[in-house]
């Protein structure tokens, strides 16, 4: 048929407000819209701090895709894409091949080891609701191990690799729920470490230093111990080399040191810097009208010059635009640039903690908590309405 074949790849932020604007903007046969994900569930990254630690359940993390779209109007595929095949508009599946007219690549982004040695071998991530549950289970392991090996103390010493905002968020959760498991365990809480190391001088590198300190002084009396100013500079099955040649011992890192484009994107011979597409102005990839790149996979640069974080938040906002410029593009009408409209930044520090800048303001303790709550209820409303914020919302 001549129906134009828009191919959505990746159910994320990006991936998810892509296709919920399609299906609601896009008249009956104006396109096919195909939505393909590795999984048949969403999930919402912005939480996987919690089950990461064992704090919340991983369920309330993931959201069936179809029960967030229409499936007469929009076909999900469930597979993995392994190559993206510009040159002849086509996507290789695990299990099949997609052709396309228009492509949305909104795969999310891989953890940046900066070729630290070890760190891809031994250390584990916060991406996925299968990486969350891996840590959770090993973490609840090495008390149990402990309990039949007294002598091995390093058992009980937890490594955060980086303390950005995912790092804090996880040492944040992390110290809320060690306790926990030495009570369930029987462990003596002073035997139990948990440090997070960061190379830059501060925690929070580049965010509001009044917070940062706030932050740091909350979670170090939850019993973070924080190593400033250190880089890891290798992981071993054993633990982690430090700033100059410091060890140590640990049977559990995680690494939150950033995070990259997806691979198979500079593997279809698009240019990237650090894995991401620096996109035009409508997010598309310079020179490729056809694809566009959203969320943890594109760069898109502020009036000041400098690059945005790649955040939900952007993502999302994206997916708007992109919905927009391919009905506009189908329709042969004219195009939207981006425009990225700041609404701040909450990060959790744990139960009835957190910081934030929202609105031009500083908030901290409760406070921010439950602004931290209320953005996580309006993004449940947003992709899933009432019913979804009435089933995975909490409200204590
Ligand atoms: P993602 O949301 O990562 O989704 C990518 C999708 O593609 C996934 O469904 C994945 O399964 C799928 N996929 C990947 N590879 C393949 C493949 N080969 N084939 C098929 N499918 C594939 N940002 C904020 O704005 N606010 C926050 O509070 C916040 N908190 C965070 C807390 C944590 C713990 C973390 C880790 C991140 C947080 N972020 C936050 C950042 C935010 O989660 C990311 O920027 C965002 O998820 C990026 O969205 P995306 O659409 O690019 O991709
Ligand atoms: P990041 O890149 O923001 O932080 C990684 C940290 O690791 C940095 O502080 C870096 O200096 C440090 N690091 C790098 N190499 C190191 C080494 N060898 N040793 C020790 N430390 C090292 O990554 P992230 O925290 O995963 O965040 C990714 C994106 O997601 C960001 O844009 C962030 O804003 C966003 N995010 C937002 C929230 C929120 O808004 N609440 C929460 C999580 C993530």
């Amino acid at each position: 048929s001549n129906i134009p074949k828009i191919v959505i790849l990746g159910a994320g932020y990006g991936g998810i407000l892509t296709a919920l604007r399609l299906q609601k903007e896009l008249n009956y046969n104006e396109a096919d819209v195909t939505l393909v994900n590795k999984h048949d569930y969403h999930y919402i990254t912005t939480h996987l701090h919690m089950p990461a630690a064992g704090t919340d359940n991983p369920e309330n993390a993931r959201v069936n895709i179809s029960k967030l779209i229409d499936e007469f109007k929009i076909d999900f595929v469930k597979s993995t894409v392994i190559q993206i095949r510009p040159q002849d508009r086509k996507v290789i599946l695990e299990d099949g091949t997609l052709s396309y007219d228009y492509l949305v690549i909104g795969l999310g982004g891989e953890p940046e080891t900066f070729g630290i040695p070890g760190l891809s071998d031994y250390a584990m991530n916060i991406r996925s609701i299968n990486s969350v549950r891996l840590i959770r289970e090993h973490i609840e392991y090495q008390f149990a191990r402990y309990k039949r090996e007294p002598h091995r103390t390093d058992y009980l010493t937890f490594v955060v690799g980086g303390a950005g905002f995912t790092g804090i968020e996880f040492v944040g959760e992390l110290s809320d729920r060690l306790p926990q498991l030495c009570k369930q365990f029987d462990v003596d809480p002073t035997l139990v470490k948990l440090y997070n190391i960061e190379a830059a001088p501060t925690a929070l590198p580049g965010f509001d230093s009044e917070l940062v300190e706030y932050a740091m002084q909350v979670l170090t009396k939850k019993g973070v111990t924080f190593r400033i100013g250190t880089a890891i500079k290798e992981c071993k099955p054993d633990g982690v080399v430090v700033g100059e040649g410091e060890e140590i011992k640990s049977a559990t890192v995680i690494w939150t040191g950033g995070i990259r484009g997806n691979r198979l994107i500079e593997e279809a011979g698009i240019e990237t810097m650090r894995g991401r597409v620096k996109v035009d102005e409508h997010l598309r990839v310079p020179g490729m009208d056809n694809i566009y790149v959203l969320g943890d996979n594109s760069l898109v640069f502020g009036p000041e010059g400098r690059p945005y974080p790649p955040t939900a938040q952007i993502a999302m906002q994206q997916g708007v635009t992109c919905a927009h410029n391919l009905v506009a593009s189908i329709r042969n009408q004219p195009l939207k640039a981006f425009a990225f409209s700041n609404k701040g930044t909450v990060a959790s520090l744990g139960k009835g903690e957190a910081i934030g800048i929202a609105f031009g303001k500083k908030y901290k303790g409760r406070t921010a908590a439950w602004l931290k709550k209320l953005i996580d209820l309006r993004y449940l409303f947003i992709i899933g309405g009432i019913p979804l914020v009435l089933r995975k919302g909490k409200f204590f």
